[in-house]
């Protein structure tokens, strides 16, 4: 039957996909929740489905890896997966508000306050990709108008990650570069009354405002505000001893309009403007005025500063400047991998995590160690669109972009992490030449076969219990016994032939002619329930077969049934993904 046909070529397709991956051994229950995955049509009859799955998953297992590659090709396996792939990754964002061609100018405006990280990656990505939609133009702007938060390491790390990142800004400029216009515009939006200075205690300026209750300072005669504007900018004050605050209206439901600070006083170390300036302006002050003169159409921010559009619109108007269109989007992070200084900070300092490129954390760098393409960070983010929707997507919802791109470019190797010694009673010693990569012309290695090979401990565990296993590439063997030494146990076991069977573990193994030790350090999630996770960061000290130790450092590695990894090293490398 026609649908049958279409349902066993889908099957098949999967199937062979599988194998192919797994180094010739498709696995059962992947194949099923792959084909739910891909033909939800069929969900609710999988059960009939599966004596078909069956038989072909073992008819495609007693193939071997050369037989599988052939099949797939004649089915252009590999082929639609990419193509649908492709589809499904040129997400587009929706048109913009507003938005004309040639005109549009976004800006991605960073505090240089800490080291970027996926959630800036996700707001520079969405500003660029309107600026190029519209064939306008990117501002990076370091919103830098707190000197006690930032530093000059951070301007030259924020900078390194969007070039990392791919992100070409048309200009960059410093929120500092304007410190004297913006203090002439607090000027004047305190001498036409729409702010005034106000000398209250910290304390009382925050119960008046709990309470929407109007302070004495904003009904000074002119004379008197005027008099204190002067000397708020002549340096007569001390830090803490007063603040220009917005006239909003203390008894706004919204209490960001409740009179907010625009400028304040403060004695430190600015990294651009050494000691010179004292009175700088707040974001609050300072975002809608530099968005305004520089141009900006559409300023995106994330949502949690929703409640301050209205004052964001109020300055404008006040200045009588032009009013950017405003868009909001969800904050983004990973599921137990949070951005916040608050929470990242305190384990760089203590020492928990190496630093801020520890692969554990959201940094850029910590992504780029660890084998995240820029690309796949595009993709990613792209996907996700500008809802407003708080999304804390897992991990492995950038995996499987990434996990596309380093497909074709990864050696396949082999890596044991926990080594068994097995001796072979009737080995066959020989030179094998073996394929770097299924499909991709990663050229060959040649692999010294011996009568000790090491496998991994689980699978040393399957002989014992009496299962026939394949040695990948090689033969199949079974145990003879358990033997004991001096040194430890080891494993004796019969070669069994070359036959595929269907239906037998085939494992990977590595030579001890052919070997070399070899580290891979895993990251896993670094918050579980909100607590830092201290089991966060494993270390395998295994072996490879000799020919990692060739490889040059930076490139991806997929140790066959262990995962993608990223060379950091000779003989280290980190855990990419599976
Ligand atoms: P932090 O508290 O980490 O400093 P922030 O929002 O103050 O966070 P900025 O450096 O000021 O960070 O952010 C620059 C831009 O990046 C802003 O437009 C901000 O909205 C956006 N942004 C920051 N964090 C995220 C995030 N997690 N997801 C999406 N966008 C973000
Ligand atoms: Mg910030």
């Amino acid at each position: 039957m026609a649908l049958d046909d279409t349902i066993q070529q889908v099957i098949k397709k999967i199937v062979l996909r599988n194998a192919i991956e797994y180094g010739g051994s498709a696995k059962y229950d992947t194949v099923i929740s792959k084909v739910v995955g891909l033909r939800p049509d069929l969900r609710p009859t999988i059960k009939e489905q599966i004596p078909l799955i069956k038989k072909i998953v073992d008819e495609v297992n007693s193939l071997d890896l050369a037989d599988q590659e052939k099949m797939a090709s004649k089915l252009s396996v590999f082929e639609n997966v990419h193509k649908a792939a492709k589809r499904k990754e040129e997400a587009k964002l929706p048109p913009l508000q507003g938005a004309i061609m040639g005109k549009v100018v976004t800006r991605f405006p960073p505090e240089p306050n800490g080291y970027p990280h996926i959630g800036h990656a996700k707001a520079a990505i969405i500003d660029q990709e309107y600026a190029k939609m519209y064939e306008g133009k990117l501002i990076l702007r370091f919103d830098d108008t707190n000197p006690l938060n930032e530093q000059l390491k951070y301007y030259d790390a924020i900078k390194e990650g969007l070039e990392w990142l791919g992100i070409k800004p048309d200009l960059v400029k410093n929120t500092s570069d304007d410190i004297k216009l913006l203090q002439s515009y607090g000027m004047k939006i305190v001498s036409q009354g729409d702010a005034y200075v106000c000398t209250c205690k910290s304390d009382d300026i925050h119960s008046m405002r709990a309470k929407g209750v109007d302070c004495p300072c904003r009904s000074l005669a002119r004379s008197d505000y005027i008099t204190r504007l002067e000397r708020f900018f002549d340096g007569s004050f001390e830090q803490n001893e007063a603040i220009i605050r917005f006239r909003g209206n203390m008894s706004e439901q919204n209490s960001a309009m409740r009179d907010p600070t625009l400028f304040r006083i403060i004695d430190a170390d600015h990294p651009k403007l050494g000691r010179r300036i004292r009175a700088f302006p707040t974001y609050d002050f300072a975002a809608p005025v530099e968005d305004s003169l520089d141009g900006v159409t559409h300023a995106m921010r994330t949502k949690e500063y929703e409640l301050r559009n209205a004052l964001y619109f109020s300055v404008l108007r006040s200045l009588g400047l032009r009013e950017p269109v405003l868009l909001e989007f969800s904050r983004l992070e990973f599921e137990g991998m949070p951005v916040s200084k608050r929470k990242l900070k305190p384990l760089v300092e203590g020492g928990l995590v190496s630093g801020w490129d520890d692969p554990r954390l959201p940094t850029l760098a910590a992504l780029r160690k660890r084998g995240i393409l820029p690309e796949a960070i595009h993709k990613f983010v792209l996907s996700l669109g500008i809802s407003l929707a708080d999304t804390k997507p897992p991990f492995e919802s950038l995996e499987s972009y990434n996990r596309k791109l380093i497909d074709m470019i990864s050696l396949r190797l082999f890596f044991v992490k926990h080594p068994v010694e097995i001796r072979i009673i009737n080995p066959i010693l020989v030179k094998i030449e073996l394929k770097n990569h299924p499909t991709a012309q990663l050229g060959t290695r040649n692999v010294q076969t011996s009568d000790r090979i090491y496998i991994d401990r689980a699978d040393a565990d399957r002989l014992k219990s009496g299962q026939e296993i394949r040695l990948m590439e090689l033969y199949n063997i079974r145990l003879d016994e358990v033997a004991q030494e001096k040194d430890g146990d080891y494993l004796r076991v019969i070669n069994t032939g070359q036959e595929i069977k269907p239906n037998i573990p085939k494992v990977q193994w590595v030579s001890k002619d052919d070997m070399v030790p070899f580290t891979v350090i895993v990251p896993d999630k670094l918050f579980s329930n909100e607590e830092f996770n201290k089991n966060s960061l494993h270390t395998y000290n295994g072996i490879a077969e000799s020919y990692a130790s060739k490889v040059r450092v930076g490139s991806f590695i997929q140790f066959v049934r262990f995962g993608f990894c990223r060379l950091q090293t000779n003989g280290v490398a980190i855990y990419t993904h599976d």
